[in-house]
């Protein structure tokens, strides 16, 4: 499997960059993590969006899905011209506007999930998690090729985030406070509490829904000790799982 970050920042980016978006590559498939702003130009880069085969919403907050609505512009026009192949989408139920336009566009065949469900997509398993959050939000653990990534989505600390490092050889986590800032009643994690899971499990972790308010050198610091066990998300890089 290999992993390319589109968008690294939340709940807004730096200039030039995106907010959570990360496409997945696994066993010929094209899995989309979230789709937040600025990352459907990003996913352009790599691929056509008409190669999207599955995409996995953890959650309705815009940081995560504000560009599905121009994907599913971009449908429009492909279903206009013929194009028949409606990519599968997984994501938690809510009520929200942009949730009801998700569930009922005619261009998805959409999953609704829970924590605790599991699905599979050819050969690729698919564990979801209820995370906490103040809206409903899924973790996921995708497991192919004899390897297994989860993605955080967004969340504090919870029981299923034990479950979510337990097993994982790579976990892409929701970073976005440095501890100074984080607090249990808040709605994220901390880089130094993922940190501490990465070393508690032995596997590795790539911290991402950057708070743009940190600098690099702030959260390199926040990771040493590590070393390439736990990295910064970097925009636009491709890691191998
Ligand atoms: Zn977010
Ligand atoms: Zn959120």
């Amino acid at each position: 499997m290999q992993l390319t970050v589109l968008g690294k920042y939340g709940p807004f980016p730096k200039e030039g960059g995106a907010t959570s978006s990360y496409l997945l590559q696994a066993n010929g498939k094209n899995i989309l993590l979230d789709l937040g702003a600025g990352s459907f130009a990003r996913l352009c880069r790599c691929i056509k969006p008409e190669d999207i085969d599955v995409i996995i919403l953890s959650h309705f907050h815009l940081d995560h899905t504000s560009d599905i609505g121009v994907l599913i512009y971009y449908y429009q026009i492909l279903f206009a011209k013929g194009h028949t192949k409606k990519p599968i989408v997984f994501c938690p139920e809510e009520g929200g506007p942009l949730a009801e336009t998700v569930i009922n566009c005619p261009y998805f065949n959409v999953n609704l999930v829970r924590g605790g469900e599991i699905s599979m997509v050819d050969d690729i398993d698919l564990d979801f998690f209820e995370m906490r959050h103040p809206v409903p939000c899924v973790g996921v653990k995708i497991s192919c090729e004899g390897k297994v990534l989860a993605y955080t989505g967004d969340t504090n600390v919870c029981d299923c985030l034990e479950d979510v490092f337990d097993g994982s050889d790579t976990v892409l986590a929701d970073g976005a406070f440095l501890m100074r800032d984080w607090e249990i009643s808040k709605p994220h994690l901390s880089v130094e509490h993922i940190v501490g899971f990465t070393n508690k499990y032995g596997n590795k972790s790539i911290i991402s829904h950057i708070n743009p308010k940190y600098t690099e050198e702030e959260l390199q610091k926040a990771i040493s000790g590590l070393g390439d066990r736990c990295l910064i998300a970097q925009e636009g890089k491709t890691y191998k799982i």
